[in-house]
């Protein structure tokens, strides 16, 4: 636990972790707290790629949260620096504001004629009619990549389809596979990382913090920060021990650390 004290900076996963729904886990305000009296660098990751920072931001203040923008990492924001790296100049994007802003900013230019690239997240707005274009343009040589390789979300209203379940149709018409971005994809953690290295800060100085073995705690491995796994989530004992990896550390939940 000291050592994991002693670290610089943190990545935390979010649903699970900080929040679950709409409500904030036990711990939390006291880990945030914490981070910031003893002055740590820390970014909230998701895979969600529908909404921006600023977006998250109000969503963690809804929870009487307060964190800047500049504390969240999205998928959508390592799918644009990936694309950026590739030397991407045009996509059609299926996926909301979070996926279009962070492509823009990184001067990729919406385009439904002719793109380099198209790219999926999760939206809303997901019909025949897009699908049907992403299928001809990646038939015409669009190369396809999807946000992140979740296949389910939990909702309120149950398990509701993530980004690689809506990639799939795409896939299965062109017989082509998506390359994924999000975690566990270590890109993802590593292009975070990118957060880190202005302040001086490198990955044997981090830790991430997840709820999920199969994403959060083998992101982590892959890409050399220390994984620490949190039961405030979707995991149980029986569930981790049937991994042939374990976590550094196990703990309650994130308020373990601020005690
Ligand atoms: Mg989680």
């Amino acid at each position: 636990m000291e050592k994991l004290r002693n670290k610089k900076g943190y990545i935390c996963d979010m649903d699970g972790v900080i929040y679950h729904g709409n409500k904030l886990l036990p711990g939390a305000k006291e880990f945030v707290k914490w981070l910031r009296d003893n002055n740590k660098a820390f970014l909230f990751l998701t895979n969600n790629s529908q909404k921006s920072p600023k977006e998250l931001a109000q969503k963690l203040a809804r929870m009487g949260l307060e964190v800047g923008e500049h504390h969240f990492y999205t998928a959508a924001m390592a799918t644009a620096s990936f694309l950026k790296g590739q030397g991407a100049k045009t996509a059609y994007v299926i996926g909301d504001a979070g996926l279009t802003n962070a492509l823009y900013q990184v001067g990729i230019a919406l385009n439904d004629i002719d793109p380099e690239y198209v790219v999926i997240g999760e939206t809303q707005n997901y019909n025949f009619e897009n699908i049907k274009h992403a299928t001809v343009l990646v038939n015409n040589g669009a190369k396809l990549i999807g946000t992140n390789a979740d296949i389910t979300t939990p909702t309120e209203e149950g398990e509701i389809p993530a980004c690689k379940a809506l990639v799939a149709p795409v896939e299965y018409a062109t017989n082509r596979t998506a390359y994924y971005v999000g975690k566990p994809n270590p890109l993802m953690m590593r292009a975070a990382m990118h957060c880190f290295h202005e302040r001086g800060i490198h990955s044997a100085d981090v830790a991430m913090i997840g709820d999920r073995m199969d994403t959060d705690i083998v992101g982590a491995l892959e890409s050399g920060l220390d994984p620490i796994l949190v039961m405030s989530g979707v995991s149980t004992p029986e569930i981790v021990a049937k991994y042939p990896y374990q976590p550094r550390l196990i703990l309650n939940g994130v308020g373990d650390i601020a005690e």
